[in-house]
């Protein structure tokens, strides 16, 4: 409940003042991330970014492979999007990519599809060209070396700051809260309270496998009560959206409400649009299922279709992954079938994601696996 214009968010997070639209979208799973390139000049010592996509200069629709522009609007509507942040590495690196996919969703999904991207680069003409593309916000991501009253080195994002409105699209700063450097973060929130920024979103600065010896050498903890989170980082951006009085909204977004709110939002919006019938959804918004995997070297289709009529499975009851060689049926009724399967059955977890990621995978029938061989069921 608002209290003294303090609004509490679950998993400790919290704000002052009124949240962006973006923010609203993500709390509830409607925004797909376009992450365009892992390319990044900045090379910032806590980048989270994974090792998969760190550096690498390939596009992905949340967590789909985007291969043509039919990847990136098929997966807004397998999430049921009503908007998109771009990320990366730094979009504005790639400037006619990302403008291309400003257009290109726009044009698909129409204005109320909300664009907003995150950037490093305080750079006026890529940003008006954006804007001019239908973006609807983006948000500056300030070096923590330059965080203070935005002089001198500062100078190029003060005049972004205060132009933008100019361009007729919103604008904010988002950055991670550094514990040791509370001071030079009030004084730069004081800055951007003095231009009138939209927003001001804070991050909790998190350990991740890519930043987590960096962290270390520079001295670092991890927070044990509090998952991936550095010890500190909570604490003094809670203080000062608590005790700001800034007439700029605040806002502080915890790890924890990313994986446990934002993530898991999507996760059931995909699992609703996406999954097959007789798949169960989990809290989490994950998929539990049965699955029997070909032998090696037979037909799938023909493999699968005497399965099909052995244990008449309906059309509706059971699919084919030809990609995956395997056979899909509900966990349950796999688990009555496996005793008389003659082949080794599972019941598998997944994510209902593009790259299908497998969280559990519990043997059905362990007696089928010692006899069986290429020539099985
Ligand atoms: S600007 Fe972002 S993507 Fe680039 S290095 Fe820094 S944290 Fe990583």
């Amino acid at each position: 409940m608002p209290a003294n214009g303090l609004h509490l968010l679950p998993m400790a997070s919290s704000h002052r003042g009124g949240l962006s639209e973006a923010c609203v979208q993500c709390s509830e799973g409607k925004k797909m991330v376009l992450f365009v390139t892992g390319l990044c000049r900045f090379r910032c010592f806590y980048c989270p970014v994974s090792s998969r996509r760190n550096q690498i200069d390939a596009t992905y629709a949340n967590e789909r492979l985007v291969t043509c522009d039919a990847d990136v609007l098929d997966e807004a509507r397998s999430i049921g999007a009503a908007g998109t942040g771009i990320t990366g590495g730094d979009p504005l690196g790639m400037i006619d990519r990302t403008e291309h996919y400003v257009r290109l969703l726009k044009e698909e999904f129409g204005p109320s599809h909300h664009i907003h991207l995150y950037t490093h680069e305080p750079n006026a003409e890529k940003l008006q060209r954006l804007a001019r593309a239908g973006l609807d916000e983006f948000r500056l991501h300030i070096p923590h070396y330059l965080w203070g009253p935005l002089a001198a080195d500062g100078g190029a994002y003060r005049s972004v700051l205060t132009e933008a409105p100019s361009w007729g699209i919103r604008r904010g700063v988002e950055i991670p809260v550094l514990p040791e450097k509370e001071a030079e973060l009030v004084r730069l929130l004081q800055a951007l309270d003095e231009i009138g920024v939209d927003f001001v979103n804070l991050n909790e600065l998190e350990f991740s496998e890519t930043n987590e010896e960096k962290l270390h050498d520079r001295g670092y903890e991890l927070d044990p009560s509090n998952g991936w989170g550095v010890r500190g980082s909570r604490a003094v951006a809670q203080r000062v959206v608590k005790e700001s009085r800034l007439s700029i909204p605040v806002h502080y977004c915890s790890s924890r409400f990313k994986d446990s709110v934002q993530l898991r939002m999507r996760l059931h919006r995909r699992a609703e649009r996406t999954r097959p019938p007789f798949a169960e959804t989990t809290s989490d918004g994950t998929l539990v299922f049965g699955v029997v995997p070909a032998p090696p070297g037979r037909d799938v289709a023909r493999w699968a279709e005497r399965i099909a009529r052995r244990y008449r499975l309906g059309p509706k009851s059971y699919r084919v992954d030809f990609g995956r060689r395997r056979l899909e049926l509900g966990a349950e009724r796999l688990r009555r079938l496996a005793p008389t399967l003659g082949a080794p059955a599972f019941a598998v977890e997944e994510y209902p994601t593009a790259d299908a990621l497998e969280v559990e995978r519990e043997p059905l029938n362990r007696e089928a696996f010692a006899g069986f061989t290429a020539g099985g069921t």
